[in-house]
């Protein structure tokens, strides 16, 4: 099923009220009140995290944002933001070249540990 559109209408403090359309992965709370440049669409956080012994450890978190008002980067097109800079689609493509790099690393070290426990290696 589609999200309803959700049509806005807050106060701001520079231009009075402001009426927008929220794009369907938009999540957020709209509050009044604000500056219209500061208003901006949020899709839920997604966190990434590692499995430890004890507890997931957090990597990244992702969402989805757009800031339909603002005449500065990152421009007004939906983009990925969360714990990071916002981040368009080549930005995100590095990003996940990097984290195989690091799973690469992860498998070298337990490869390592694995010898070193079977007292193959140093
Ligand atoms: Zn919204």
């Amino acid at each position: 099923m589609q999200d309803p559109i959700r049509t806005i209408t807050l106060t701001t403090v520079d231009h009075g009220d402001v009426t927008f359309t929220c794009p369907p992965w938009c999540t957020a709370v709209h509050e009044p009140g604000g500056y219209r440049v500061d208003i901006s669409h949020r899709s839920d956080d997604r966190t990434l995290t590692l499995p430890t012994r004890r507890v997931h450890t957090e990597v990244l978190t992702l969402a989805l944002e757009s800031r339909p008002f603002t005449e500065r980067w990152p421009g007004t097109a939906p983009f990925v933001n969360g714990d990071h800079y916002p981040t368009r689609v080549a930005g995100l493509e590095c990003m996940a070249i990097e984290l195989e790099r690091h799973a690469e690393t992860l498998r070298t070290y337990a490869t390592r540990l694995a010898l070193i426990l079977a007292g193959g290696a140093r």
